[in-house]
């Protein structure tokens, strides 16, 4: 089973992404990236270089359902006449549109976000949102953890690694041990953990850096050999790249509790110290990292949170 990478512009920050092509029965696209006519052209383009035609697609698959990712979907499929497209059922939140959902606004104000700002970040996600196209629920297949995707030579296992999204997924050929593993594990820099509802319970936040240590540990149970991520290029020492993660992931929680006066901050406020001069983009996404640190710094008992007015308000552990 051959696993063929095509690289698509973006036209995010992030740069290219990369969408994975596996040229056997079912023919097999795993991400799409987004809608424009650069990323469609340069897919087309790759498609000719691998002998392959958009009308032999059968299946499309999500690593998630951001618009780097997902945008393409609904015209691959429609193209392909009809291949089936499979998503992790914990990703619906996603693939409609995150602000617009009133649980959303309400995590960002539990956060200390000011409502001006969450305007801002509405707006901006609404100009991001015309990079996809939005699916209705019935038009996906589920992709389960555990399961396999068969092809005529061989079968891709899929992994639940929730974390930079609720419902990511990532696919590893056992006979090689290579995965295939979106935005879980990219090169140069650490996934954000994005600022999400709980699949559960949308009332509540998702533990999203929690959950993405586990998918971590759990991707390295595989000793992967390479790892196909969803930007840059590939990984071969993921052992090395782990450990890199972990200590990021450290040196940035004890920052945050460093930052954190007496008097208590909202996750807002230390967004605002550790990122000071981020853009309107970036601020959703620094908002969403300070979160996912105080999270998991408060889950660990290293800090503690009060609920007030609103507002969620950590502060060092008093010692009394
Ligand atoms: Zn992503
Ligand atoms: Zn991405």
């Amino acid at each position: 089973m051959r696993i063929i990478p095509i690289s698509l512009p973006t036209p995010f920050y992030i740069g290219p992404v990369n969408v994975y092509l596996i040229a056997e029965d079912p023919i097999t696209l795993i991400d799409t990236g987004p809608k424009t006519k650069e990323a469609n052209d340069a897919l087309h383009e790759g498609l000719r270089k691998a002998r392959v035609r958009i009308s032999d697609i059968r299946r499309i698959v999500l690593t998630h359902a951001h618009e780097d990712h997902c945008g393409l979907a609904r015209s691959v499929r429609d193209q392909a006449k009809d291949a089936e497209v499979l998503v992790h059922a914990w990703e619906t939140g996603h693939r409609v549109g995150r602000l617009e959902y009133e649980e959303h606004r309400n995590l960002l104000v539990r956060a200390g976000v000011p409502s001006e700002e969450i305007e801002t970040m509405r707006k901006m996600y609404e100009g991001v949102r015309q990079y996809a196209d939005s699916f209705e629920n019935e038009e996906y297949g589920e992709l389960r953890d555990e399961e396999e995707l068969e092809f005529e030579t061989g079968t891709l296992r899929i992994v639940h690694t929730p974390g930079h999204t609720p419902g990511s997924c990532s696919f590893i050929r056992e006979a090689d041990r290579t995965v295939i593993a979106g935005d879980c594990v990219l090169k140069r820099i650490t996934p954000n953990p994005i600022l999400s509802p709980d699949p559960i319970d949308p009332s509540k936040r998702f533990a999203s850096l929690a959950e993405y240590l586990v998918s971590l540990a759990r991707l390295r149970t595989f000793a992967p050999t390479l790892v196909h991520g969803g930007h840059g290029e590939p990984v071969h020492d993921f052992e090395e790249l782990f450990n890199r993660y972990f200590r990021a992931i450290r040196d940035r929680q004890a920052e945050v509790i460093r930052l954190l006066p007496k008097s208590g901050a909202t996750a807002w406020e230390i967004a605002r110290q550790m990122f000071p001069v981020t853009d309107d983009v970036h601020r959703f996404l620094s908002v969403s990292e300070a979160v996912a640190h105080l999270d998991l710094a408060h889950s660990e008992q290293k800090i503690e949170v009060e609920f007030g007015d609103g507002r969620e308000v950590y502060r060092p552990i008093s010692v009394h």
